[in-house]
């Protein structure tokens, strides 16, 4: 976070909003004697596919997982590409090369989230999966993925991280394929970890619950080769009251979104995030884009807003093949994606979190102005 000068209040970037209902919920749990996996997590399972309207939830111990899950459940692994975006967080690419997949990298569109044109120019014989990310909440083009892997016979996971709530075309990400979101400390929902992969697919759900706990069925008797990926009871009574108030949440999200649009509308060189024409952004990042014509670079203006007390974050600097552990790594093939290079250089997102006030909202518009002379 980013400490303001001092005199200055601070503006977090996130924050995190733990009711008394949680607090009811956590005491239950330890006074259960069930810490770990039980009716708890069965409660959030259940409550979350209600919100995205899928047949199955499957809680696992974080995001990473939960798209590690998706990948080996849907039978992805060595021989196999995934194509996804080459912007994202690197739990995206990590989890497809820990099954042992190729990752290819299609560019984004103005939205950041994967162009569906780049993805299917990449489509070949060895190509079983696309993944794409609902970056900072925006729902990527799933009418035209869906298209894309009917087409071609190709597994969907969607890298729903970011994005609980968000909808393309009246239905909640996360339902189109196999969905993959993450309960970390600075998501929408939050436990501090855990994850929560969603699926209309009964198998699909039966196989990720038997490599959740060991591969086991019955106890002791080994079905498969598992792992231990389970959440805790003490966790689920964290998420379980934010699930049941995820449209206050999504509703506070999107009106501080909207007053930034207003506050910014005519900043010269400055390129705000728009709402997508067909669908619900989840709002998890407000990102801007910093472009030449603004006159203070993105850098510039993260140091500017620091000392204005504005929490910023810069999500992400470089594409995610771009760092030295990847250069030689088998699974990695360096696809061309200069749209998504350009975002690295001109992002930086702002407080749009549901624990800001009329004033923390003023501050952040001000301050942004304010530095850019607008
Ligand atoms: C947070 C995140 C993940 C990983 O989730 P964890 O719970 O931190 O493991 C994956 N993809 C994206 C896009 C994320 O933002």
């Amino acid at each position: 976070m980013n400490p303001g000068a001092t005199g200055t209040r601070t503006v977090p970037l996130t924050s995190v909003e733990v009711g008394e209902d949680a607090e009811r919920l956590v005491l239950e749990v330890m006074r259960s004697g069930m810490l770990a996996q039980g009716t708890m997590v069965a409660r959030l399972e259940d409550a979350f596919a209600q919100v995205i309207g899928v047949e199955h939830v499957v809680a696992v111990s974080n995001g990473t997982v939960a798209l590690t899950a998706a990948l080996r459940a849907a039978g992805i692994g060595p021989g196999d590409e995934v194509i996804t975006t080459a912007f994202s967080f690197n739990a995206t690419l990590n989890a497809i090369l820990e099954v042992g997949a190729v990752a290819r990298f299609a560019d984004i569109g103005p939205d950041c989230t994967i162009d569906p044109d780049s993805a299917a120019a990449l489509v070949n014989p060895r190509t079983a999966a696309l993944m794409p990310v609902h970056l900072y909440g925006a729902p990527a083009d799933m009418t035209a993925l869906t298209e894309l892997a009917r087409r071609h016979g190709l597994a969907v996971i969607e890298d729903a991280a970011q994005a609980h709530g968000a909808c393309h075309r009246g239905r909640a990400v996360g339902s189109f394929g196999v969905g993959a979101f993450s309960l970390y400390g600075t998501k929408n929902i939050t436990c501090g970890e855990g994850g929560l992969v969603t699926t209309d697919d009964a198998a699909l759900a039966d196989r990720l619950r038997l490599l959740r706990n060991q591969g086991m069925r019955r106890r002791y008797e080994y079905e498969a080769v598992g792992y231990n990926w389970r959440l805790t009871d003490l966790q689920a009574a964290v998420a379980v009251p934010q699930v049941d108030r995820i449209a206050t949440i999504l509703e506070r999200r999107t009106a501080h979104a909207r007053t930034l649009n207003r506050a910014l509308a005519d900043v010269p060189g400055l390129v705000l995030p728009t709402e997508p024409h067909d669908g619900v952004h989840a709002w998890h990042q407000y990102t801007v884009r910093v472009t030449a014509e603004a006159g203070v670079g993105r850098d510039e203006l993260g140091a500017r807003l620091t000392e204005a007390g504005v929490g910023h974050g810069v999500y992400y600097p470089r594409l995610m093949y771009d760092h030295e552990c990847y250069r030689q790594h088998p699974g990695v093939r360096p696809d061309p994606a200069p749209h998504a290079a350009a975002a690295c250089a001109q992002v930086l997102s702002l407080p749009v979190h549901p624990g800001l006030d009329e004033r923390d909202l003023d501050q952040v518009g001000m301050s942004v102005r304010r530095a850019l002379g607008a």
